[in-house]
């Protein structure tokens, strides 16, 4: 039996990097999965792969359409049952320097990353509280403790899913439900990729692993928060980062 066996999860950005190595390992532990991002090809691609390793749906669209979020869910709990873990892993950067970056940058990663998170929560949560059970697990960064050059906007919008984390962890947990936040370091994944490679090395040599860490990193400890074996985890964090913090 998997860690996650009888489990639907709902995992948002999974066309992507992280948001794909985890639904690949929450279907290795059992779950049904529903998958949606934004990039409707990638996610099909996606779907297509992820079906040998079990029960999965996929769904394109928005996090942070309230309509497509409420669709996403009822289909969720009709088609798979539950849902019983939403993984709020979609994620944007527009980075620039703040002196530099036009308000829309600003404002675009606020409303996917922060109301897009909040919107998801939203939806599920009417579900999770009927079922008295529920595990959430938001996607913060270790940019939003430590800060990081040109990403005055991302760090912001994953400093609030930090505090929104803690402030749901409060008003949840006599439901049955836990939200958590992971807090992932220096990720090899189609966002970071984007980053030069003699850049990405050298910032490997100044990380005590000595290297980035991988989607396959991240989804393990996804896994952790949204199993049984993290029932009494709330309201906190994980931080993988290969000790970088
Ligand atoms: P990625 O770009 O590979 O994947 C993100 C996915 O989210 C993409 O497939 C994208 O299409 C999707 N997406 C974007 N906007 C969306 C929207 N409005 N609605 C639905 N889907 C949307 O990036 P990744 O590295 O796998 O990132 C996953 C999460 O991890 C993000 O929240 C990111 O901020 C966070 N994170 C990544 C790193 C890293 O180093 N890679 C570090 C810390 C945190």
């Amino acid at each position: 039996m998997g860690r996650l066996t009888g489990k639907t999860a709902i995992v948002t950005g999974a066309a992507g990097g992280i948001g794909y190595a985890t639904a690949e390992k929450f279907l290795e532990e059992g779950a049904a999965v529903m998958i949606c991002d934004v990039a409707e090809d990638r996610l099909k691609e996606a779907a297509e792969t992820l079906s040998a390793k079990g029960k999965v749906l996929w769904q394109a669209m928005d996090i942070s359409d309230p309509e497509a979020a409420a669709a996403l869910v009822k289909r969720t709990a009709e088609e798979l049952g539950g849902p019983h873990i939403l993984i709020n892993n979609a994620g944007i950067t527009r980075d620039a320097q703040l002196y530099k970056m036009e308000l829309e940058q600003f404002e675009k990663v606020i409303k996917v990353n922060l109301m897009g998170t909040v919107v998801m929560c939203k939806a599920v949560i009417p579900y999770m509280m009927e079922q008295k059970y529920g595990r959430i697990v938001n996607c913060s960064s270790v940019s939003a403790l430590a800060g990081n050059f040109g990403q005055t906007n991302y760090a912001s919008s994953k400093g609030a899913i930090w505090s929104l984390t803690r402030s749901m962890g409060h008003e949840l947990a006599k439901y049955g439900i836990t939200v958590n936040a992971l807090i992932p370091g220096a990720i090899e994944t189609p966002m970071t990729r984007a980053i030069p490679d003699d850049i990405r090395a050298k910032k490997a040599s100044t990380f005590p692993m000595r290297r980035w860490g991988s989607a396959r990193e991240v989804a393990n400890a996804y896994c952790f928060l949204a199993s049984e074996e993290a029932s009494y985890v709330n309201a906190t964090s994980l931080v993988v980062d290969g000790g970088y913090l």
